[in-house]
């Protein structure tokens, strides 16, 4: 064995912070040396109810000490479970559970393919995404993402993907062919920076596949889960997909995925064409709709919605007073993005230095995408952090500063 550069034996593949934590409580993250973090990060919107959530902690306590794994060999109930309640409160009717967004993202694309295939029309097997996108890292998801940073290098980007500009109907339009199978779009991107998708261009995008047989995608991974104050965030904006993939929040920490389809959508779906050996299993079965327990109860997404918007005031107020740190807050619900005038990386560790965790995204965003269950209290707190980290980069606040002390 060689001591690698980096003096560690990981792939050297992250950018990571040098901060390492031990304990987690609710929106707070406790690091090995014993200094609270508020965490806006929530593990880029996975920890949807924060961390240690004692029905969880209980779900999955009760489910390990029971059984953990028997593969998709035999029925699964705790499966049959919680598809029919994703089922019951979605679009869908047809529920493929994965360990991972990419993984939901695949299964998503390959029910398009073989929609068609099995319709007879197996020539029909691109699909449209968008620029910013983001789909996962596997061969054909960085394909579907289109990111040339993640593309190069891994040899040829699997076929059957074009991209057209994020909210431009025209080149939607001009991109399909008669070999377009689908429309793949998230209703909020989140890496690209926390872009918006309007009703009305989803609208759009509806007609014309309903016009032309083509199946509508959307990626809920990030946005799924209540992220958005609506269960999922295509209910904002009343389109209707036919294949819906999720992860991040429906697992609350435990590594989940769905791919989730209408029963026309999923026909091509038979058995034998695709299967996996963890996905499904009963601990991540007995988490997800531990998740769902606590999402679905009465009140819990109206109160997401209702924090957001406290959440937004406070950040639209350090957008005004600080302009030259952030020109723009973006977003819905607690999937929030704060357009920033330098660089994100500088405003992000200027956050980590007031001890509040964020995510940087694309278009110069930093990403907050706190715990669906934080309180009140820690929002004050959270903006006072962010307010404070942006009064100290502010130039603004330099001559301030300069002017109080001559
Ligand atoms: C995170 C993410 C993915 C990929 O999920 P993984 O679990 O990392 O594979 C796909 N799509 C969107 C919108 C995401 O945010």
């Amino acid at each position: 064995m060689t001591v690698s550069a980096t003096g560690s034996a990981l792939y050297n593949t992250f950018a990571r912070a040098p901060l390492a934590f031990e304990r987690g409580e609710g929106t707070w993250l406790i690091s090995v040396d014993g200094e609270r973090y508020l965490d806006f990060a929530g593990g880029i919107a996975v920890n949807s109810l924060g961390h240690s959530h004692p029905h969880l902690v209980q779900a999955l306590t009760d489910q390990a000490g029971k059984l953990w794994h028997t593969s998709n060999l035999y029925e699964v109930p705790q499966q049959e479970k919680l598809a029919e309640r994703l089922a019951a409160a979605t679009f869908a009717d047809r529920v493929f559970f994965t360990n991972s967004g990419a993984e939901a993202l695949e299964c998503a694309i390959k029910t398009a393919r073989r929609y068609h295939y099995a319709k007879g029309d197996g020539a029909k097997f691109r699909i449209l995404t968008f620029e910013g996108a983001f789909h996962g890292r596997t061969l054909a998801t960085i394909a579907a993402g289109g990111q040339a940073k993640y593309i190069e290098g891994f040899g040829p980007k699997v076929d059957g993907f074009d991209q057209v500009p994020f909210n431009d109907i025209a080149a939607v339009k001009a991109a399909i062919t008669p070999e377009t199978a689908a429309i793949l779009i998230e209703p909020l991107q989140g890496e690209g920076g926390i872009r918006l998708a309007p009703a009305s261009f989803l609208n759009e995008l509806r007609a014309i596949c309903d016009e032309q047989d083509l199946l509508l995608i959307f990626d809920e991974v990030q946005t799924g889960i209540g992220r958005t104050g609506k269960l999922f965030a295509y209910e904002r904006s009343g389109v209707t997909p036919d294949i819906m993939a999720i992860a991040k929040g429906i697992g609350g920490g435990f590594p989940v995925g769905a791919c989730l389809a209408s029963e026309d959508a999923a026909s091509g779906m038979v058995p034998g064409v695709h299967g996996t050996t963890f996905g499904g299993n009963q601990l991540a079965m007995a988490v997800g709709n531990a998740v769902l327990d606590v999402v679905l109860e009465d009140g819990f997404l109206d109160d997401v919605v209702r924090k957001a918007n406290a959440m937004k005031q406070g950040l639209a107020e350090i957008a005004d007073t600080y302009p030259d740190v952030v020109e723009d807050i973006r977003g819905d619900g607690l999937m929030l993005g704060l357009k920033c005038k330098m660089p994100n990386t500088v405003v992000n560790a200027k956050l980590r230095d007031e001890h509040l965790l964020a995510v940087p995204a694309g278009d110069n965003v930093v990403r907050l995408l706190p715990p669906l269950t934080l309180t009140d209290e820690e929002i004050r707190d959270g903006v006072e952090r962010i307010r404070r980290a942006a009064q100290g980069l502010s130039q603004r606040g330099l001559s301030q500063a300069n002017g109080s002390a001559a």
